[in-house]
């Protein structure tokens, strides 16, 4: 029998439109841009086969004999979320928390929806069998998800009312009793060639009258109409040269949308714009999947500290007292982003109507906004500890063993490294810091999330500010008196 990961290679052989440099591309697996990054996720799914590991990464679902990713799981306890935090973990760590959107955060959305199927079916009366269908169907066929909510980025200064605009963004342009048909754009989605499905709806809360633009899909990636235009691949398949860029590079794109069909069991909702910004807010659904972003992001963290000492290591000067405060700096984020995690579990509480185990929201959104700032500062320290090294490699290791072998050998080495291990190293920093893929992940980190001016105007916006506030007016008050 196939492997999950062998099958999910063979599924993406759907008819999907995929399109990368002047192609259409009809087999994934197979194209130079996604082999290595399918590669590795092929590997992941795996995991839920294997007796030694699926624990880690998966649950028994009850009633049938199969294992399905934690992401699935509904917690109701907070072994039920240690369980979820170990499986992102566990996946995290074998991409080095360089793999971000490997569908365990847009599966949670769709848990927490499952979790809250009884009170969303006050939404819309339908919603509640069409969660719990889909939910279903996700979790047992290992159903690949990403999401795809901002409009296109043409003019951000207008909105609905310019005709230009509503055009663009995704609308519904005709319905029957089948379903909707759908044209306009929706950016970014990050694994988008190789998903099986999208989540889509309005990120921003829109008003009543736009009511063709308030939707909320599940869109299959093979739907007719729908193309999948990819950005530049950053993928290189020098492993040794590129060890980030040969197997993690997610791709992501920007989904057309040429009248798609969407059959009324994808259409979640539609034309109630309220009812759509309460899905897309909807409050233990969200923190069960940003929880697993930061889950992520520590793992990342990590890499990079444990990268940044290596290098400063390797090239003697872990003893100077700057690289010493900066690598400390690298330990207080690490610490800090965990921290936020473990508040996160450990004020978890039972949602009052569903009794699922929500992690607190605060934490985690505390540690999303945080890490918007902390990744870039993060790149600038590897990059002041390394110096000229991560521009002074031979462009391939293979020269190690060439005509100058012995010369790269004697010029190269490091305090504590031979020239090879040595230059192996800073190719895999540059990786993270310097290539395409490197840039594409700083850029990554500040707007994953969204865009994080507003995501911190949230913030305080939806504070209870007067816990703050008040005891300076009672100290102002005393002191009248
Ligand atoms: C590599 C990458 C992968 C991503 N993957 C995904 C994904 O898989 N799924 C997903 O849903 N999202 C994803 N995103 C996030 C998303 O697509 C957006 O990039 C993000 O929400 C920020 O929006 P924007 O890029 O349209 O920036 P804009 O909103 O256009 O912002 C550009 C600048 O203008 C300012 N600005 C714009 N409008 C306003 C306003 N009204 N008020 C104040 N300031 C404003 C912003 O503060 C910012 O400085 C990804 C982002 C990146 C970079």
């Amino acid at each position: 029998m196939a492997s999950r990961g062998k099958k999910f290679l063979d599924s993406l052989r759907d008819g999907r439109s995929v399109w990368i440099d002047d192609e259409r591309v009809d087999h994934l697996p197979e194209h130079p841009a996604f082999s290595g990054t399918l590669g590795t996720i092929g590997g992941l799914f795996d995991l839920l086969d294997d007796p030694k590991h699926r624990d880690r990464v998966g649950f028994a679902v009850p009633g049938r004999e199969a294992y399905a990713h934690s992401s699935f799981l509904l917690p109701y306890s907070a072994e039920d979320l240690a369980k979820r935090t170990s499986a992102f973990d566990y996946w995290a760590k074998e991409t080095n928390g360089v793999m971000s959107r490997l569908s365990d955060y847009a599966r949670s959305l769709v848990t927490g929806w499952y979790g809250a199927r009884k009170q969303l079916a006050l939404l819309d009366p339908g919603l509640e069998s069409k969660i719990s269908a889909y939910y279903e169907q996700a979790r047992d066929h290992d159903l690949f998800l990403t999401t795809s909510l901002l409009d296109p980025q043409i003019d951000r200064s207008k909105g609905l009312d310019d005709k230009r605009i509503a055009e663009r963004y995704l609308h519904v342009v005709r319905e029957n009793k089948e379903g909707i048909y759908v044209s306009g754009a929706k950016m970014i989605a990050t694994g988008a060639p190789y998903t099986h499905d999208f989540i889509v709806f309005s990120f921003y809360r829109l008003d009543s009258q736009y009511s063709k633009h308030a939707l909320a899909l599940l869109v299959p990636a093979n739907a007719k109409g729908l193309h999948i235009v990819c950005r530049e691949s950053f993928a290189d398949d020098r492993s040794a040269d590129h060890p980030l860029s040969s197997r993690y590079d997610e791709m992501d794109a920007v989904l057309l949308f040429d009248e798609v069909f969407i059959p009324w069991e994808r259409v979640l909702l539609y034309g109630d714009a309220e009812a759509v910004w309460k899905l897309r807010s909807h409050h233990s659904s969200n923190s069960l999947a940003f929880h697993q972003t930061v889950v992520r992001f520590v793992a990342k963290l990590e890499f990079l500290t444990g990268i940044a000492f290596a290098i400063a290591e390797s090239i003697g000067v872990n003893g100077f007292l700057h690289v010493q405060e900066k690598l400390g700096e690298l330990i207080t984020q690490i610490d800090t982003m965990k921290a936020l995690l473990i508040a996160s579990e450990a004020r978890a509480q039972a949602d009052p109507v569903t009794g699922v185990w929500v992690p607190e929201a605060s934490f985690i959104d505390t540690a999303r906004s945080l890490g918007t700032k902390l990744y870039p500062r993060a790149i600038e320290i590897l990059q002041q500890v390394g110096g000229g090294g991560f521009i002074q490699t031979p462009s391939s290791l293979g020269q190690f063993n060439g005509p100058i072998g012995e010369l790269l050998h004697r010029y190269f080495e490091g305090a504590s490294l031979n020239a090879e291990n040595k230059i192996q190293l800073f190719k895999l920093a540059w990786d993270l810091i310097g290539s395409p893929l490197g840039s594409r992940h700083e850029l990554y980190e500040r707007f994953y999330a969204g865009d994080p001016v507003r995501g911190l105007a949230n913030q305080y916006l939806s504070a209870n500010k007067t816990q703050w506030t008040e005891p300076v007016w009672k100290l102002l008050e005393k002191s009248r008196a």
